[in-house]
Order: structure tokens, then C-alpha cells, then sequence
């Protein structure tokens, strides 16, 4: 009955929706008190490792679990699965939840988590923070920072083209992801295209999905096969031969003309009639000169960024480092240029009231 009375005077305060947490249990059976966790595994310092990431990540060390989350949207769908908007049901934070369908072997799985840990332990504020990945029947669920102004696709789409100051800003961004990648983490993303390249209404651009496409080529039961679009991929890869870190600078090449001239360099107008074939387009990509961006429209400044970054021969392409101190970039660095009001000013991919 000691015990009882004990009980009865225990004060559990209920969190706020919007209020900072202190302390509060997860679904998972995980019980926070601010840094401290404590589980089955047992006791630790959330941000004991964590000194150098990004504020973000720091804000949630959370090892919540798929029932913590409810769901408030389904975002887009890609080749491998879709992505939805949800909500954590304790902190009330957004995040993008992508849940890819895979049947895979245990090994290829636990290497797939792996490379994925390095979305996780990012300490790069131009890189998608991946808080989480489950696996669970069948299904690879990771849990990323949400994005509330959704990719370059959403943006183009509305703003038709991008004009070269916000271009030199949003470019800035992704090259500072790619050093990251290429120069401390030794990594090639292999997919950089529109999708991928996501912003938030704080005018930050960030670089997603790395380590995805090769975890759906290993759900398709290869591990070199590559799944989603070829249309950015380097004339090296298309045509199989070895390949670097240059393959992402072709790709990220053909993303920022495509932004400046509205419509993917390889075509002549966005109409559906005019795209040529697959096998078309990879010819092209491989034996046709590489797309230019017209000197008569641009700077001679973008038209140099441009075609440093797409040249055929990957040895005359740039390294994401030179191009940070491209003169492209250097031209707009202290103009002020808010990438923000622009994106805000667009209609948001998620529309809450309906
Ligand atoms: P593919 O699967 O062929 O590579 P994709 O990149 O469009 O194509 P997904 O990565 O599944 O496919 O993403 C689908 C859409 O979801 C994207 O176009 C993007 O707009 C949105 N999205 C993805 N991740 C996030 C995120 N973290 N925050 C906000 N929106 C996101
Ligand atoms: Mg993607």
C-alpha cells in the first residue's frame, strides 16, 4: 500500500504541441529527459557524439518508432516508393517519411543501411538529414528532415526558369553539399537531378536521397543497376565505363542549365512530341557535343560555370571545390540575394487546408 501511495503522488506533465520537450516516452520505449535516453539497451547522452551536427539533428536524437509518427499527406511518388508528410505524435515536428517496398538479402540490406548511415551522421547543413531507417515487412521506411518547399522540379515548374543571381545562390548551396560528399566523405551521390535537390522557405537547399539509388538497385537484385532517370547521368556511366566524383559535377551541369534555360538542355522545347526516345537520348547524351548555355542570353560568367561543368571527358570537367570559387559563384556572394522570398513566393507543394 506504500507503494500505491507512492504512485498516486508521481507527476507526469503532459507535453506541449509546440512547446521545447523536456522529458516524455516513446512508442518505442524510449524515455527522453532533454539529452538523456534510456531504453533496454540502456542509458545515454544524445548529444554526446553529436557536437558538430548540424543544429537540426542535434534538436532529435530520437529513437522513435513507426507508430510515433502519424500520417498527414502522401508528398510524391517515385520509382522506388512514395514519400509522405507526417507528423511525430509527441513533439509534433514534421518529417518527409520515404517507404521503399524491397525484398532484399539480409547482407545486401545491412550494407544498404550502412551507406545510409552516412545521410544519418551528416554533418553537412547541404545535405537531407535521414534521422531514421526501419526495416520492417518488406519495407525500407527512412525518416528525413522535411522540406516544406519541396525540389527544383516544384520549383521550376512554376517559375519556369531561374534567373543567374538566385541560380549563383541555390548553385552555391549544392556545391557546398558536394564537397562535402566528394571531398571529406569520399562518396559519389550518383543521382543529383531536380528531385533530389530539395528547399525549404529559409531559402536552404539541400541534397537528398544519397545512397537511395543503390539501395533500389540491389531491391531490383542488382547492385550495379541503376533505377530512376538516365537524363542526368554522365556519358561515362551511360556508356559503363569507370567513373568519379565528375559524374555528379555533369549532372549538377545539366540541373543549373535546365534551371536557366527552362527545359532539360537535351531536348529542343518541353512539349512531350519533341523528347526523344530512351535510346534516343542516351545517343545523344554519349556521341552528340555536350548543350552549351547561350551566350547571347547569359553571362559570360554562367556560360564558363556552365561548361565547366559539362564536358565529356570527365578529367575537363571541374571538382565541386574549384566551383565553389568559380566566378560564377563569387560574382553574387555579398548581394544579399535571398533565395527565401523567392521560394516563398511560390505556391507550396503541400497545401494544408485542403
Ligand atoms: P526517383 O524515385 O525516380 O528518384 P524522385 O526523386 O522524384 O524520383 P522520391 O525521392 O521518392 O522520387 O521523391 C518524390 C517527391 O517527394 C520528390 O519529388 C520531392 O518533391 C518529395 N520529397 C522527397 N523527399 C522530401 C523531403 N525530405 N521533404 C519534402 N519533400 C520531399
Ligand atoms: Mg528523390
Amino acid at each position: 500500500m506504500k507503494g500505491m501511495k507512492s504512485l498516486k503522488q508521481l507527476k507526469l506533465s503532459v507535453p506541449a504541441q509546440d512547446a521545447p520537450i523536456t522529458s516524455f516516452l516513446t512508442t518505442s520505449g524510449t524515455f527522453h529527459d532533454g539529452d538523456l535516453l534510456l531504453n533496454l539497451k540502456g542509458l545515454r547522452l544524445a548529444s554526446e557524439d553529436k557536437e558538430n551536427r548540424p543544429s537540426d539533428a542535434k534538436e532529435i536524437d530520437l529513437q522513435f518508432s513507426l507508430e510515433d509518427l502519424e500520417t498527414i499527406k502522401v508528398i510524391g511518388k517515385g520509382s522506388g516508393g512514395i514519400v509522405q508528410l507526417v507528423r511525430h505524435k509527441w513533439i509534433g515536428r514534421l518529417f518527409a517519411l520515404k517507404v521503399i517496398q524491397m525484398n532484399i538479402q539480409e547482407d545486401i540490406r545491412k550494407q544498404i543501411v550502412q551507406e545510409l548511415k552516412i545521410n544519418q551522421a551528416s554533418q553537412c547543413p547541404h545535405i537531407v538529414v535521414c534521422y531514421h531507417s526501419f526495416y520492417h515487412n518488406g519495407a525500407i521506411s527512412l525518416v528525413f528532415e522535411y522540406m516544406d518547399r519541396g525540389s527544383l522540379t516544384d520549383v521550376i515548374r512554376q517559375l519556369k526558369t531561374i534567373l543567374e543571381p538566385y541560380l549563383a545562390v541555390l548553385c552555391k548551396q549544392v556545391l557546398q553539399g558536394l564537397v562535402y560528399l566528394h571531398h571529406e566523405r569520399h562518396v559519389i551521390h550518383r543521382d543529383i537531378k531536380p528531385s533530389n535537390l530539395l528547399v525549404n522557405q529559409k531559402g536552404q537547399v539541400k541534397i537528398t536521397d544519397f545512397g537511395v539509388s543503390a539501395m533500389l538497385a540491389s531491391s531490383m537484385g542488382q547492385r550495379d543497376t541503376f533505377v530512376g532517370t538516365y537524363n542526368y547521368m554522365s556519358p561515362e556511366r551511360i556508356s559503363g565505363k569507370t567513373y568519379d566524383y565528375k559524374s555528379d559535377i555533369w549532372s549538377l551541369g545539366l540541373v543549373i542549365l535546365e534551371c536557366a534555360i527552362g527545359r532539360f538542355p537535351f531536348i529542343q522545347s518541353e512539349d512531350q512530341q519533341n523528347w526523344p526516345s530512351f535510346y534516343e537520348l542516351l545517343d545523344a547524351i554519349v556521341s552528340k557535343p555536350p548543350p552549351v548555355a547561350p551566350s547571347d542570353q547569359f553571362s559570360p560568367e554562367f556560360c564558363s560555370f556552365v561548361s565547366a561543368c559539362i564536358q565529356k571527358d570527365p578529367k575537363d570537367r571541374s571538382s565541386a571545390l574549384d566551383l565553389l570559387g568559380h566566378p560564377f559563384i563569387k560574382k553574387f556572394e555579398d548581394k544579399d540575394i535571398d533565395l527565401g522570398i523567392l521560394v516563398s513566393s511560390l505556391e507550396p507543394p503541400i497545401n494544408f487546408s485542403k
